[in-house]
């Protein structure tokens, strides 16, 4: 499809090829393997030197709808889908890194991202060097010869620290150092980093691309080049997005920016709010102008998002006490669907990284992270008031 339509019509029309029934809306192909029409084109098909369908566990019609859709919103060439957020980054450190090479990220990722590059990579001599997200003359430090990869998350998860991305391009780029950017949090509707000069983009699919947390999918985007090693990876261990899968996924892309702009509006006007609240200590929303990085945000985001973190006056037990306060949001630790979600990360998301590490990345007893959806800002509000009011 031609690039140049906007965001919206790409995301709700790029990859679709009709069937010869002509349908509309995209078809859903549960199949595992194809035919060939002959031992030679099976030949070829395997080869590689014919295009086309060989096995689902590298290439499926419907999955390819959501690769394409995805890398035309994220302006990638080219795209690889895989079963799950984590999958996408264990697929892209697989593909390009080796034993002895050494990566440099952030310490306020993910959870699950910091035990996969903290613990489980350095079992097989692949070791990182964390450093703050904000900080890039740390990043410029860490280097070292061994250095393969930047690997960021902005904003992070929970504190929505921001990265300045084209400024640790610049420094990764001058040394040869790929640079991956998490873009969960804000989905290319909000922020691009391949136009920043990112080489790779990883997605939790699990998150804003359904939106209605309904499927585990992720993706890893950039040049072909690139993509096609984490295929390769992918061909071979086997970490593949479903169809099924899939099909919700290119179904969530079409609401997507409805969706990022109506919550990131909502959020905004809660933190607001939670800053003005008697017994909030801190909020930590990129759209504020409390923000650390209030005026990167601006320049590197179209708007703060749709995660508001903050700190209630108190220890555990007073966010607890929000927490079992609320009837309306739901107590998970998933983020990104339209049902608006409460999480203690101390003891949740970050529960399994050590005290050290959760110091270290900011997040102390009292944060509570809230990832706003699409109920009415006032119902929030409420909800949240009865457990606030009662510290
Ligand atoms: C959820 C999440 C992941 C992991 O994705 P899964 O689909 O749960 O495997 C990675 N990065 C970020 C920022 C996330 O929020």
């Amino acid at each position: 499809m031609d690039h140049s339509y906007q965001l919206e019509t790409l995301a709700v029309r790029e990859g679709q090829a009709r069937s010869q029934f002509n349908e509309h809306s995209e078809a859903l192909y549960l199949t595992s393997s194809y035919v060939f029409d002959s031992a030679a084109q099976a030949a070829a098909r395997f080869s590689g030197e014919e295009e086309g369908n060989v096995y689902s566990r590298f290439t499926n019609p419907t999955v390819s709808v959501f690769q394409q859709r995805l890398a035309a919103l994220e302006g990638a060439e080219d795209c690889v889908a895989t079963s799950s957020g984590m999958s996408a980054i264990l697929s892209l450190v697989m593909a390009l890194c080796s034993s002895g090479d050494h990566i440099v990220a952030s310490t306020g990722m993910f959870g699950a991202t910091q035990q996969l590059l903290g613990n489980i990579m350095t079992r097989f001599g692949v070791r990182t060097t964390f450093v703050s997200q904000t900080d890039a003359a740390a990043w410029a430090a860490a280097i070292e010869p061994a250095t393969k990869l930047f690997f960021l998350e902005t904003p992070s998860n929970p504190l929505t620290e921001i990265a300045d991305i084209a400024a640790l391009v610049q420094i990764a780029h001058a040394r040869g150092i790929i640079v991956a950017v998490d873009n969960c949090f804000c989905t290319p509707i909000l922020q691009r980093p391949l136009d920043l000069g990112v080489d790779l983009v990883v997605h939790s699919a699990t998150k804003y691309l359904d939106g209605q947390g309904r499927v585990l999918g992720g993706a890893v985007a950039g040049s072909k080049k690139l993509t096609d090693e984490v295929l390769k990876f992918l061909r071979t261990a086997g970490p593949t997005l479903s169809a099924f899968n899939a099909w919700i996924l290119l179904k969530g892309l079409e609401t997507l920016k409805i969706r990022m702009e109506a919550q990131s509006a909502s959020a905004l006007q809660l933190a607001r709010w939670l800053e003005a609240h008697p017994k909030v200590a801190r909020v930590y929303y990129p759209g504020l102008p409390s923000h650390p990085q209030y005026e990167l945000a601006q320049r590197q985001q179209t708007s703060g998002g749709a995660i508001v973190a903050f700190e209630v006056k108190g220890a555990r037990d007073e966010a607890w006490k929000v927490v079992d306060s609320c009837r309306l949001l739901s107590i998970t630790a998933n983020l990104g669907d339209t049902k608006t979600t409460l999480t203690h990360p101390a003891s949740t998301t970050h529960g399994r990284i050590t005290p050290e590490q959760r110091a270290a990345a900011g997040i102390t007893e009292a944060l509570l992270r809230v990832a706003v959806g699409l109920e009415a800002v006032v119902d929030l509000q409420e909800d949240l008031e009865r457990g606030l009011s009662g510290i």
